[in-house]
């Protein structure tokens, strides 16, 4: 891994990160927009419901920026964060996180202190801009009494010789897999080979810690569960992204999800500017019945959308 022409991802934009910045637009300085217990994963990282409250859920760190710009994301105002900035996203003066950087030890404390208040795993979302300090900063963490689980949860536009230096150290990936059709990916996420990219990450993240393994008491310990998120209009994608899911592996884990919401910049795209359709609902789950897909999560048709889109400007941006 290499910050001085940066090539720690796709992109391989080669700048020197401790003077420019990249597509991603992160420089050095390790940007963190939120952190605290989240319980809105799948129930074995947030915890099965009878754990969730009384056991601190998971332990999420949000990472800023990101290596994709998709035009619908949800979590916009950090991802995108001179974008939110600049076109209301965020209120003037509400700049988060964003003024202020973590370095390696200030993390390490933050994982320490999640795990103490009784959260199951530490979820670092967003990680992959950041991954050449979150390598240190995980052994840091280890060797000073980190026990619980680290999840890698991802966008899926990874590289797998980034991906290698984590074996060992990250215990739960939990990647997207956006789309199997590199003209969305080019148009929804501006991600250049996505499909290729993001199948050969997921399948390293496999060889690295294989199917997910849940404890008797229904927390997730090791493994990988790949989520796919509907979008409107686009059965055919998710057909054939459900499709490269089921050759994973036998017992894969799949995440379907259905919270899409046309957030950020959806509106300029008219065919996805608006939530999924029941009947796309029903479609889904009958491609993963058809294919055999037998392990996982289905998240309920609507009612998601509002509690799946956090507002980073409050406190609890999930609350
Ligand atoms: S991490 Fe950012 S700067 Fe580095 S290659 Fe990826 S997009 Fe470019």
């Amino acid at each position: 891994m290499n910050i001085f022409r940066c090539d720690l991802c796709p992109r391989n934009c080669r700048i020197n990160r401790k003077k420019g910045i990249g597509f991603c637009k992160a420089d050095d300085k390790i940007k963190i927009s939120w952190f605290g217990h989240h319980f809105g994963e799948e129930p074995p990282i947030s915890g099965p419901s009878r754990l969730r409250r009384s056991r601190g859920g998971s332990g999420t760190i949000f990472f800023s920026n990101c290596n994709l710009k998709c035009v619908f994301c949800q979590n916009w105002q950090i991802s995108q964060p001179s974008f939110a900035l600049r076109f209301g996203g965020l209120r003037k003066g509400k700049e988060l996180n964003q003024d202020k950087s973590y370095d390696v030890n200030g993390i390490v404390e933050m994982m320490l202190k999640l795990q103490e208040e009784g959260s199951l795993n530490i979820n670092l979302v967003s990680p992959t801009v950041w991954s050449y300090w979150l390598e240190k900063v995980i052994i840091t963490a280890k060797r000073k009494g980190l026990k619980i689980p680290i999840v890698w949860n991802t966008n899926g536009y990874e590289k797998t010789k980034t991906l290698k230096e984590f074996e060992g150290l990250v215990d739960i990936y939990l990647p997207d897999y956006k789309y199997d059709n590199e003209k969305l990916a080019i148009k929804y996420s501006s991600a250049p080979g996505y499909p290729e990219v993001a199948r050969k990450a997921i399948l390293e993240m496999q060889r690295q810690v294989g199917d997910l393994q849940i404890d008797q008491k229904g927390k997730a310990i090791r493994g990988l569960i790949v989520r796919h998120l509907i979008l409107p209009g686009q059965i055919e994608n998710t057909k054939n992204c459900l499709r490269f899911v089921k050759t994973i592996s036998d017992r894969v884990h799949l995440s379907l999800m259905t919270q899409y919401n046309p957030l950020y910049r959806a509106r300029e795209f008219a065919e996805i500017n608006r939530p999924i359709g029941k009947q796309e609902f029903e479609a889904a789950n009958k491609l993963v019945e058809g294919l055999g897909i037998k392990y996982g999560w289905v998240q309920e048709f609507g009612g998601a959308v509002k509690c799946f889109s956090p507002d980073f400007e409050k406190e609890n941006p999930f609350g």
